[in-house]
């Protein structure tokens, strides 16, 4: 089984930036592309910003962990430079599918052979990016869920060409890089997390479109009945409820998007997008 100890993560958005960020955390030697430097400058401040969350939020840590991390953490806007030493590349650019094929072309003939690839795709399957890699069998997703330090699960599938091999060595790195790998044995749209949210939220809009109860009464029915910490309503603010409208609003199902047209109306065009704006379905 290859054994990953250096890691080049690309794109340093929202996503990229904690994959980043949680690896160097781990003691991993992580490089972070980004297009320019502008988007360089920007990696650099999300550095600097979660280093004070992991400083505060994360139990266990060692005094100076934070600060470790950030001396693991090199950026580069030259793709060849950024992979030339990687075991392992995770992209986490913009969620567009002709943009990461042309990703992974560029990468195929820059990155050594060795190199596994593997993107964090929310909702591209791996078999759509494949072919693009030059390298299938090393190739397949792995996926993080937002606020990597608390939510920390790592999903990874591979598509039918991933070498088992490949898929261990990277459940190896999740598990080496503090997260709880969550390994999934065929290709599934939504992975495991978002097979079983999607379709609560979606009952949740539903159920408060319907006027059958509010957001307050179905967020304590599922607290009080199953235990859980925050009922769907809750989950949505946390998502952010721009997000939200995008998936909505570009669903199929006529509900769905009736559903974008009231958090439209009721929330986004007041600039309520949930705990990152103070208020959303709840005031923080
Ligand atoms: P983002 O927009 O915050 O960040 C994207 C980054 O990619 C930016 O830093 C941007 O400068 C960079 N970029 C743009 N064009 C590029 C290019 N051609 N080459 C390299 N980098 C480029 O996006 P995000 O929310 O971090 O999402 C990135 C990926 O992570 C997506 O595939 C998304 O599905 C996935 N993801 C997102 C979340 C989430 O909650 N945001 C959760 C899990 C997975």
């Amino acid at each position: 089984m290859p054994h990953i100890k250096t890691l080049t993560v690309l794109g340093t958005g929202v996503l990229g930036s904690q994959i980043a960020f949680q690896a160097a955390f781990h003691g991993f030697a992580v490089t972070a592309y980004d297009i320019d430097d502008a988007a360089l400058d920007k990696a650099r401040a999300r550095f600097a910003h979660l280093a004070g969350i992991y400083r505060a939020q994360v139990t266990g840590a060692s005094e100076g962990q934070a600060e470790a991390a950030l001396d693991k953490l090199s950026l580069s806007a030259d793709l060849g430079a950024a992979v030339a030493d990687a075991d392992l590349v995770i992209e986490a650019v913009p969620e567009l599918l002709e943009l990461k094929r042309d990703m992974y072309r560029k990468l195929a003939d820059l990155a050594p052979a060795r190199t596994i690839f593997a993107t964090n795709s929310s909702t591209l399957l791996p078999s759509d990016l494949k072919d693009s890699t030059g390298r299938p069998d090393r190739f397949l997703a792995i996926h993080y869920a937002n606020n990597i330090w608390a939510q920390n699960i790592a999903e990874v599938m591979g598509t039918a060409e991933t070498d088992p091999a490949v898929f261990d060595a990277v459940v190896e790195f999740a598990r080496n890089s503090g997260l709880e790998p969550i390994e999934i044995k065929k290709e599934k749209a939504g992975y495991v997390l978002n097979s079983l949210l999607v379709p609560l939220l979606n009952a949740a809009a539903g159920l408060l479109l319907q006027g059958v109860a509010s957001p307050e009464t179905i967020d304590k029915t599922w607290r009080i009945a199953t235990g859980a910490p925050s009922g769907p309503f809750q989950i949505f603010d946390v998502v952010g409820l721009g997000t939200a409208y995008n998936i909505s609003a570009s669903s199929p199902d006529a509900g769905s998007r009736a559903f974008a047209q009231y958090l439209k109306e009721n929330y986004i065009d007041q600039g309520k997008l949930g705990v990152a704006t103070g208020e959303g379905f709840y005031t923080y």
